[in-house]
């Protein structure tokens, strides 16, 4: 099955990339959102990034104008009945998401392939919301989409390898690189990415050293880019103590439950970069050790 027209769901940060990617690859994109606020900013997000692309030469402003153009709004679910591949990206709500695949399942072509990038629910209960689960299966892009050079793709128990092959090509032609995983809690970048982070955690708080120097030392002795406290809060505290939950729950091992002082500090409001506190302080505009709290 050739994939032409592409239904991304939910226009926020990772849908808009998706689409981007996707128009950038030549796929013709409906970008669709339950807020019609939430599609123009996708749209005019992802026009100022490829100008930047264009004011950089890394791109013509044909090219520009030829993903653009490929990319239509939409605030009508029915608009996915023409689609080969819807890609799911609204909150990570199972009952939402459920919700929407069921609807979908009832518009889209007997042939069309539902994919979901969520980050932690399993693939296969979501894909009970459709008729032929063969047809099911997970596409998790990371963030920025359109920096980031993996997607790692999900097999459900009842996906088919056609549904695989199709989705690894679409992904590939992306610009991606792809892997295939089973469906289990934190697929593979995350659950491996949470035990190292859970061991950081419990570094810190055995004293071993201090947050800027563990961060230090995975930068210039693991050539790690961030250091795992920086990119927890870069990714932000909240999503890293739902993150471990989810694989504390899933795979019943204490080495993922999350560390009383991240609760601690979810618990008290600061979630990382977007809040300007969490392991550092960004307050000043710039990362600096926190003096008002004692780790
Ligand atoms: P986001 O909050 O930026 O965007 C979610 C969008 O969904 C919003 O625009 C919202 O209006 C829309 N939405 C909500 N209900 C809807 C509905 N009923 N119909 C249509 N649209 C609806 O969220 P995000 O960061 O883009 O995350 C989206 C998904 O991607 C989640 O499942 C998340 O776990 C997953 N994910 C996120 C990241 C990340 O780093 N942000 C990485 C990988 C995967």
């Amino acid at each position: 099955m050739e994939v032409k027209k592409i239904f991304v769901v939910g226009a926020g940060f990772m849908g808009a990339g998706i689409a981007q990617v996707g128009a950038q690859a030549g796929y013709e994109i409906y970008l669709y959102d339950i807020a019609p606020a939430a599609v123009e900013k996708g749209i005019d997000g992802i026009k100022k990034l490829l100008g930047r692309k264009v004011a950089k030469d890394k791109m013509t402003q044909g090219e520009m104008d030829t993903a653009i153009n490929l990319i239509k709004p939409s605030t009508a679910l029915e608009d996915a009945a023409a689609a080969d591949l819807v890609i799911e990206a609204v909150y990570e709500n199972a009952d939402l998401k459920k919700d929407i695949f069921s609807k979908l399942d009832a518009i889209c072509k007997g042939d069309c392939i539902f994919a979901t990038n969520t980050s932690s629910i399993p693939i296969t209960s979501l894909a009970t919301a459709v008729k032929d689960q063969a047809r099911f299966i997970g596409m998790h892009f990371f963030s920025p989409v359109p920096v980031m050079r993996l997607c790692e793709i999900i097999r459900a128990i009842k996906t088919s390898d056609e549904t695989i092959a199709v989705v690894a090509e679409v992904a590939q032609k992306m610009g991606k690189t792809t892997v295939v995983a089973k469906d289990v809690p934190g697929f593979i970048v995350n659950r491996i990415n949470s035990a190292l982070r859970a061991e950081a955690y419990k570094c810190m708080e055995e004293g071993v050293a201090s947050i800027e120097d563990i961060d230090k030392a995975m930068k210039m002795g693991a050539n790690h880019p961030m250091g795992p406290f920086e990119l927890a809060d870069f990714v932000g505290l909240d999503v890293n103590y739902s993150v471990l939950s989810t694989l504390h729950a899933g795979y019943k091992d204490a080495k993922f439950a999350p560390n009383l002082t991240l609760e601690k500090l979810v618990t008290s409001g600061d979630l990382g970069r977007k809040t300007g506190k969490g392991w550092y302080d960004y307050t000043s505009g710039e990362k600096k050790p926190r003096t008002d709290v004692k780790f």
